[in-house]
């Protein structure tokens, strides 16, 4: 079976509706503090763009590249955080915006090498969450939608580099789920 981008888990409206929602959530909760945006690259691309445009607050983005799946969608472990890539996050409230919460691997570390760091908090906020049990449980403190433990594609999320353009998150169809020996 061909692997391809199936069936439509959220459409365009729901994720913008979603999103309107989500950064009220954020602005209550910093109340206008200035804060440091970590985005964590390449699946975050889509949900930060469209999430920091919602903010009056104050704000700075940092970008982190930090690869956890190879293009087959093979774990690869642990994830390498580029910390010298961030700059100054000592003393600053950081709020750090991934794709997905998957094994929980890329949050875990980035929480704990940002909280290392000095910053004076670490918020975690990602546009899903798998429910399925994590490897690492992580507290998110924001979240767009809890999702099915399936292989989604679309709005920034890739499958071997491909369908991050789509609008919508889909569910990857032909896809094998079987987990790669490691
Ligand atoms: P973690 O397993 O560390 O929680 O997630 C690591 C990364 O794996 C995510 O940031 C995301 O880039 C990728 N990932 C996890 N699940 C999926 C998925 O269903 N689709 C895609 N495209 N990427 C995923
Ligand atoms: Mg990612």
């Amino acid at each position: 079976m061909e692997v391809r981008p199936g069936k439509v888990l959220l459409d365009e409206k729901e994720i913008a509706a979603r999103l309107d929602g989500l950064a009220e959530e954020i602005r209550e909760f910093y109340g206008g503090m200035p804060i440091v945006i970590v985005g964590v690259l390449d699946g975050c691309l889509i949900f930060l763009a469209d999430l920091v445009r919602r903010f009056e607050m104050p704000l700075e983005l940092a970008l982190v590249k930090v690869r956890t799946y190879i293009d087959e969608a093979a774990p690869q472990k642990p994830p390498d955080v580029p910390m010298g890539e961030l700059g100054g996050v000592a003393g600053r409230h950081v709020l750090v915006v991934d794709d997905i919460y998957d094994t929980g691997a890329t949050l875990a570390a980035l929480k704990s090498e940002i909280t290392a760091a000095g910053a004076g908090s670490v918020r975690l906020c990602a546009l899903l969450e798998k429910k399925r049990e994590h490897e690492q449980e992580v507290h998110l403190d924001f979240c767009g939608f809890r999702i099915p433990d399936v292989f989604v594609v679309g709005y920034g999320l890739d499958y071997a580099g491909r369908w991050r353009n789509l609008p919508h998150v889909a569910v990857l169809e032909g896809y094998d789920e079987t987990p790669p020996v490691v």
